[in-house]
């Protein structure tokens, strides 16, 4: 996806052959099936291709992984918010209004030097949209969702994560009722550095738990 085809400031009522919304490229089959998808549901009176615009927009660019990372810098600076994190996350994330659909109930997972906490749906591909936004294709995925389970220092080390031994790491399956967010360990040589600064680092992999964050300079 590119910037351009989340530039979606204008009105989008005319669907998908938005004429203010012009396209040059020629389109992927994916896309071509999308539009297709689009145009017979719109027909149909089952879209509103407007809202569909709004709402791919909020999780994909406005929401996305910057809210979890947020939360994540602030838990890091801030220990009474921490502590109030770790007790009941839905009431500071609610706060920040970070509370919503597909994320109402919400537990924050604490990574420790001795315990790295993972995060999967094993029944389908629920995830705490309203901190991380969208889900990445592999979170979706048949081998993600089994072998989280079954050998998850496997797949971290797919993700090329590599703990050590004496590291507990603890599989955490997402429902529809329960979502998770994990609070990676904030990296060394971050000890001077403001939320501001802190929050770049924190990546969405980082928050599944399929990835530790990185000191600056580090990727
Ligand atoms: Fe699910």
């Amino acid at each position: 996806m590119t910037e351009h085809d989340h530039d979606h400031d204008h009105d989008h009522g005319h669907g998908i052959d938005d004429p203010a919304h012009p396209h040059n490229a020629p389109l992927s089959d994916v896309q071509l099936r999308v539009r297709a998808l689009e145009s017979l549901l719109t027909d149909k009176g089952l879209v509103d291709p407007a809202a569909l615009d709004a709402l791919i927009d909020t999780y994909e660019t406005k929401v996305g992984p910057r809210n979890g990372a947020l939360v994540v810098a602030r838990a890091w600076t801030d220990p009474a918010f921490k502590q109030r994190l770790l007790a009941n996350a839905s009431e500071p994330l609610a706060e920040l209004g970070f509370l919503g659909r597909q994320g109402e109930d919400m537990v924050v997972l604490e990574n420790t030097a001795s315990l790295h906490n993972l995060v999967v749906c094993t029944l389908c591909s629920c995830y705490p949209w309203p901190v991380l936004g969208l889900p990445p294709v592999w979170y979706k995925s048949a081998p993600y969702r089994s072998r989280a389970v079954i050998d998850p220092r496997g797949v971290l080390r797919d993700f090329g994560v590599e703990l050590p031994d004496d590291v507990e790491v603890r599989v955490w399956d997402s429902t529809a009722e329960l979502r998770y967010l994990v609070l990676p360990l904030r990296p060394a040589g971050t000890e001077g550095m403001t939320e501001d600064e802190l929050i770049p680092l924190v990546t969405r992999d980082a928050m599944i738990g399929t990835a530790l964050v990185q000191p600056p300079g580090a990727r």
